[in-house]
């Protein structure tokens, strides 16, 4: 081969290399979107206190976290409601979802029962024609990846996710105080696996 040609041959094998990191990122449907994270409850308002030493708000938390480092490193740009254990009104959460230009929001909730054999996963949506499917989508994935009782999905006028102008969803991952849910979510790895099923969703829905 004339040495001339060599090059030739190691330039584009260089450029194919370095593109093929960014590809590793963009082969996720969710690469180049804008997400918004939104922990529920925080601060003076904990959410469901039916599993012992962990209120629903840290759990939304680790969770929003979790999903916030997968979308991350999948190429996503994400907006975080709250980083924090800040008390924030629906009005806060909204406010700042809308001044940015994320293109769904998921809020993340934990459900709560006295009863603690109850578990599932529900999804809420506000408003019909932007969060319904959006909804259906997240909850869809949920329901067929976390192993509970589908508990479907149901229209819900909740301050966050009516007054955010895109798609909105709640989703109700599963009962935090149902006893095994809580030791899962205490001692094991829940929390990531819920992460997982919500970035798994966004990737269908960006698909
Ligand atoms: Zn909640």
């Amino acid at each position: 081969m004339p040495k001339k040609i060599i090059p030739l041959l190691i330039v584009p094998l260089l450029i194919f290399v370095v593109s093929s990191n960014n590809a590793r990122a963009a082969g996720y449907p969710v690469a180049g979107h804008k997400v918004i994270i939104d922990a529920g409850h925080g601060g003076t308002d904990p959410g469901t206190t039916q599993c012992p030493d962990l209120y629903e708000k840290d759990a939304n938390l680790t969770i929003a976290n979790k999903l916030k480092t997968l979308l991350e490193r999948a190429g996503a740009t994400v907006y975080m409601t709250r980083t924090d254990d800040s008390t924030l009104s629906n009005e806060d959460r909204y406010s700042y979802a809308n001044k940015t230009n994320g293109e769904v929001l998921v809020s993340i909730h934990l459900n709560g029962s006295l009863d603690h054999s109850v578990n599932g996963t529900k999804g809420l949506y506000a408003k019909p024609k932007k969060d319904k499917a959006f909804t259906t989508v997240m909850h869809n994935q949920l329901a067929s990846e976390l192993g509970v009782k589908n508990l479907g999905i149901t229209n819900f006028m909740s301050g966050v996710i009516l007054k955010f102008v895109r798609p909105a969803t709640i989703q109700e991952s599963v009962y935090l105080s149902n006893t095994q849910e809580c030791e899962m979510f205490k001692t094991g790895n829940r929390a990531d696996q819920v992460a997982q099923s919500l970035f798994n969703g966004l990737n269908t829905w960006f698909k």
